[in-house]
């Protein structure tokens, strides 16, 4: 798992060229999104997976965001993992892969993407999955959330039957070595499951309000929603997050490792129950 995670986020954050020789410098520009696009897509399909992509418009509503973006046109990526049992119920892992201008992203969010890979990686091998788990990879988090709610809202238009929707966001950082985790506005289902697993993994946690990244627009719509992110409200969290100096070399993961085991083990109790 570490070896995976390393290369997904020495690439993601320019620290290695692409296979092609290309070099993501950051995943804000539309260029740069492409790449890591297409990157994505070609991890995916190394899983025997399929990649889908969700081109979407969505109005500007904000106007402290330059209102030359408007409509905002992105792009997310996904994959479904077939449930084993054909159930219709799904479980969304998502974590957005774009960038402020200018930042390499190391640990916001490349450190997100590669754990949600990692945990799809381990789902794969599961003999037997009570559900369907949609992996998902937003575009324009860093623009007002614009690729989370650009799904939020086609899980609705579908009338997808969603168990619950669990977002990750700068997974990267630990001074103080103690593997804490912020569990962000969990339901009490949610907060019932990972404290359970945080508990056995002997991981503390500390549950918060903070409510500004991608879980957010799938709460919005009422859907059960959590968000995990380093401590965040605590103060132990990235300090380098949105600007060039959140690179490669910053990311701690060891501590990356620990998130995902308590992610892969909460997510693995859902799937198989
Ligand atoms: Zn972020």
């Amino acid at each position: 798992m570490r070896e995976e995670q390393e290369s997904i986020i020495s690439i993601l954050s320019g620290n290695t060229p692409l296979p092609n020789g290309e070099i993501i410098t950051n995943r804000s520009s539309k260029h740069n999104r492409e790449l890591t696009r297409t990157y994505l897509s070609d991890l995916i399909s190394d899983l025997n997976l399929t990649p889908e992509i969700q081109n979407y418009k969505m109005p500007n509503l904000n106007p402290l965001i330059d209102l030359l973006f408007n409509p905002f046109s992105g792009a997310n990526v996904y994959t479904i993992l077939p449930s084993t049992t054909k159930s219709d119920e799904y479980i969304i892992l998502g974590a957005h892969f774009d960038t402020e201008r200018n930042c390499p992203g190391a640990i916001d969010n490349a450190t997100g993407v590669a754990l949600i890979y990692s945990v799809l990686h381990q789902l794969t091998t599961l003999e037997k999955r009570d559900k369907n788990v949609i992996v998902i990879f937003f575009d324009q988090e860093e623009e007002d959330l614009i690729g989370s709610q650009a799904f939020a809202k086609y899980c609705k238009k579908e009338a997808l039957n969603i168990h619950s929707v669990h977002t990750f966001d700068t997974m990267g950082w630990d001074r103080d070595n103690d593997k804490a985790v912020e569990l962000e506005l969990p339901s009490e289902s949610l907060e019932s499951l990972y404290s359970s697993h945080a508990n056995a993994l002997d991981i503390p946690f500390h549950i918060t309000k903070v409510n500004s990244t991608d879980h957010q627009s799938f709460r919005a719509l009422g859907y059960n929603a959590i968000g995990l992110t380093d401590e965040y409200a605590n103060g132990d969290y990235a300090p380098y997050k949105d600007t060039e100096n959140d690179t490669y070399d910053t990311v701690n993961f060891e501590y990356l490792e620990s998130c995902t085991n308590l992610v892969y083990s909460a997510i693995k109790d859902l799937v198989t129950q």
